[in-house]
């Protein structure tokens, strides 16, 4: 049977950094980041949502810090998260010698608006070099650099990398290479040709992101679009999906985008068939039903719920485990065998209880989640 490749692409050669406890770029997959919503001042809230996020997946956590106040909060909240804390830092360079002393694990910059920024670089790339921090330099659309707003009158895909080359040039003219960059728009087309031109141009790990990318629903989209676009190339080392919802749904959908294309150990996967005038169950009940009683699950099992004979017997094959429904029973398949035929009423809790003794055979073979193998060009 001929092999079908697992990956989009290689991902490309990017020079890889230490973000605390996790590397980013180079061969080191993939990570999931986010943002919390808390006022950072407020340790006990913020620790709060971080041990959320670190319990969702997220791998890396960016705090905000506006004020003095919250500059002061930054040392006790790195210390104490289970996750590398970023400080992300505007208008004053203050707060990013701050969040150096801190022991933050990188620090975020956005060199459009940082009072005299390019001044102060020097300071910067010193204090974080004798430190061992990175620097994100993260270009935004909404806060380009005057200057380059004046040249390209809007910020196109070129205004955004020449903002962010720029900044990364000051840095290097002081020896300092501990960067990664990130160009966000909230078009996935500006922001998709921008990567792909900062890609071309230089080595430095990309933070991928959409901002303002919306609520739930649509930000979901436009960022699986545009990640997909990127990551399927091989751009991006780290993502971070920016909601207008709870920091956990974007930690949830960042981890789903990796998953789908193979960029992370796949968990839980419910194929289910969208139902239709010929399904002999209802599909959604019984979809919502296994998965439900399968969340949390963290091996990467495959379930087909499928409503009727058509593609159920073929779908339920392919798939560890499975259901081909009709005639008010279901088809049982385990690993493409028919084990059992069970009338509708059984049908969910005989597959949550076969799940269950897969996942403990698939932990017990030590096919648990992990990260899978990455290749880069
Ligand atoms: S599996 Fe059957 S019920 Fe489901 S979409 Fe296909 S034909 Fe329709």
């Amino acid at each position: 049977m001929p092999s079908v490749p697992t990956k989009l692409a290689e991902r490309r050669r990017s020079r890889q950094i230490q973000v605390g406890t996790v590397a980013v770029g180079g061969d080191a997959p993939v990570s999931v980041q986010s943002m919390t919503t808390t006022r950072t001042a407020d340790i006990g809230a913020t620790l709060q949502q971080i041990a959320e996020l670190t319990a969702s997946g997220c791998q890396i956590v960016r705090v905000a810090c506006p004020t003095q106040d919250d500059a002061d909060a930054l040392a006790t909240i790195a210390r104490k998260s289970q996750i590398p804390v970023i400080a992300d830092i505007h208008f004053q360079p203050k707060y990013v010698f701050a969040a150096i002393d801190a022991g933050c694990a990188a620090v975020r910059v956005n060199p459009g608006n940082i009072k005299q920024f390019d001044d102060k670089v020097k300071e910067i790339a010193g204090a974080a070099a004798a430190s061992g921090t990175p620097i994100r330099i993260g270009v935004n659309a909404g806060s380009l650099d005057a200057r380059l707003l004046k040249k390209y009158g809007k910020a196109t895909p070129e205004a955004l990398v020449e903002s962010a080359l720029w900044e990364c040039s000051l840095f290097e003219e002081h020896g300092f290479r501990d960067i990664k960059i990130s160009v966000k728009h909230n078009d996935p087309v500006i922001m998709v040709n921008a990567y792909r031109q900062l890609a071309a141009q230089c080595d430095y790990p990309l933070h991928l992101g959409v901002t303002e990318a919306g609520p739930a629903f649509q930000g979901t989209i436009k960022s699986a679009v545009a990640f997909g676009a990127l990551l399927s190339e091989g751009i991006g080392d780290t993502i971070r999906v920016s909601l207008s919802a709870p920091p956990a749904e974007e930690v949830k959908v960042g981890t789903q985008i990796l998953e789908s294309l193979n960029l992370k150990q796949r968990r839980l996967e419910i194929v289910s068939c969208p139902s239709c005038g010929r399904a002999q169950v209802d599909v959604y009940k019984l979809a919502e039903e296994v998965t439900a009683g399968l969340d949390g699950m963290e091996v990467p099992l495959r379930v087909a719920v499928m409503g009727c004979v058509v593609n159920g017997p073929g779908e339920a094959r392919e798939a560890d485990l499975g259901v081909a429904s009709g005639n008010g029973k279901g088809q049982i398949f385990v690993k493409g065998e028919v084990i059992k035929t069970v009338p509708e009423s059984k049908i969910v809790e005989t597959l949550i209880d076969e799940a269950m003794k897969i996942a403990e055979q698939m932990e017990r073979d030590g096919v648990a989640s992990g990260e899978p193998e990455v290749s880069v060009s």
